[in-house]
């Protein structure tokens, strides 16, 4: 009902963000540190702030999230938080046992101005890490950024702090997913193991936060990307990063300490995405594509061409986290969609712009960065009308007010299941992103053909 009260004039701002199309950087930075096997996430600032970031994740994965926090008290607030966070350590890895202790800043320890490697400096030479273990640290301070950015801030701690050089180079291929899903890294991690390719994947959060149920709880679940796999990383012949927005940083970040030169694409998305990533895999790691991956491209190809007629001319609206939306945008077009509008809440740069604007076409309207708000998203779709809505479960109220379906993906969704067990990457991935899309317009179709209208077969 409050959205009836957003006006369709825009009116173009310059300071205030009303209802963001994003989260805070730390959630990001606790998602990948959750992808490093027996990494615990540690939050350096309020219990709230800690609260917030492990209810996103775990209302998002239906999975219980392990993290600790400084517990920043008014004391904390105003003398800085070191006192917290070394009598932390001692209880992490005295409670806990971790082998990895991941921390990332919040707002308040950043406003304050906590010098995290100092702080592990002291914390290392008062003997409160224990021999063998780790502890790293991300700035990801909310005021600026997401998730997305926070996500790329904790795995370029993870390539400062692990990866070495040994001089040797080995026949591995990195592989640096940006912010996806588990059930995405998996299918990525599927597309490269059926060409035979050596690879390492970091983060990695596929059997971590999508685990099976066993009647067993396990603080550190056996997915995640292992210190040893990492340390390795430094002496591997290339690096593919899959999406920019959340990889371009580390991966130049690799490349200039361990000189692993790195391929920076979109995510595997659709048919040409999907093919660009098995071709640099087939041409880098001199293996041939499965016969597998040829059945699986075909499938896509099939239902493509198929039920074209469903998806052609459909106009579609998308909001959501850069990397996705590229391959989400690219996907719609090969399906013969009209993309209308573009929206996230993550600066991505003019690279994204001008990306989209390629893909998608000059009359798209494409927004980014903390005016790309949900409040300017429906304002957008009031003004152009789309008959579908890709994005978070933020946009269930504008499609309900509108009448317009919704299917939900990206960063968060609270309401539906399935991202994390079902990819939307690669040619299986697609081929489930199609059936989604062809689902919710057919159904659309069958609501509201007149009763004489409604066909059996379609
Ligand atoms: S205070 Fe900052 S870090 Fe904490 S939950 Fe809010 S935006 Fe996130």
């Amino acid at each position: 009902m409050l959205l009836r009260h957003t006006p369709e004039t825009l009116i173009e701002r310059s300071a205030l963000t009303i209802n963001p199309a994003k989260t805070c950087q730390p959630v990001g930075a606790m998602y990948a540190a959750l992808g490093i096997h027996k990494c615990m996430p540690h939050s350096h600032g309020s219990q709230g702030c800690c609260a917030y970031h492990r209810s996103a994740l775990t209302r998002h994965y239906k999975d219980p999230i392990m993290a600790t926090t400084s517990s920043f008290t008014e004391g904390a607030s105003v003398f800085g938080g070191q006192a917290n966070i070394l009598e932390a350590f001692t209880n992490i890895f005295t409670l806990y046992d971790p082998d990895i202790v991941a921390v990332h800043t919040t707002c308040l320890s950043e406003t304050i101005g906590d010098d995290m490697p100092q702080i592990i400096n002291k914390a290392i030479s008062e003997n409160k890490i224990p021999p063998g273990k780790t502890v790293i640290a991300a700035s990801t301070p909310s005021f600026k950024g997401s998730h997305v950015t926070g996500y790329s801030n904790m795995v370029s701690a993870i390539v400062k702090h692990f990866c070495k050089s040994s001089g040797k180079r080995t026949d591995a291929i990195n592989l640096i997913p940006s912010f996806i899903e588990p059930s995405d890294m998996s299918e990525i991690k599927h597309i490269a193991e059926s060409m035979g390719v050596n690879y390492i994947m970091f983060p990695d959060t596929s059997d971590v936060v999508n685990g099976p149920m066993d009647g067993k709880f396990r603080m550190y679940p056996k997915g995640g990307t292992t210190k040893e796999e990492l340390e390795a990383a430094g002496d591997s012949m290339l690096t593919i990063a899959l999406g920019r927005t959340g990889t371009l940083d580390c991966a130049k970040l690799l490349d200039t300490k361990c000189k692993v030169p790195a391929e920076v694409i979109d995510l595997p998305i659709g048919i040409e995405a999907t093919d660009a990533f098995v071709d640099l895999l087939r041409t880098r790691a001199g293996v041939s594509v499965s016969d597998e991956l040829l059945v699986e491209r075909g499938q896509l190809v099939d239902v493509l061409c198929d039920m074209n007629q469903y998806t052609y001319g459909k106009k579609v609206s998308l909001v959501g986290d850069p990397d996705i939306l590229v391959g989400l945008v690219r996907f719609c077009k090969e399906a013969g969609m009209e993309i209308l509008h573009v929206v996230t809440g993550t600066k991505a740069g003019p690279k994204f712009d001008r990306k989209i604007r390629e893909i998608a076409g000059e009359k798209t309207v494409i927004k980014a960065g903390a005016q790309a708000d949900m409040f300017y998203f429906h304002q957008l779709v009031q003004n152009d009308r789309p008959d579908l809505i890709l994005g978070n479960t933020y946009c269930k109220y504008i499609a309900r007010d509108m009448d317009i379906p919704l299917i939900r993906t990206g960063f968060p969704i609270y309401d539906r299941i399935g991202h994390s067990y079902f990819p939307i990457t690669g040619y299986r991935g697609s081929l489930r992103l199609l059936e989604k899309i062809l689902d919710t317009l057919m159904d659309r179709i069958d609501r509201d053909a007149a009763e004489e209208k409604v066909e059996l077969v379609m």
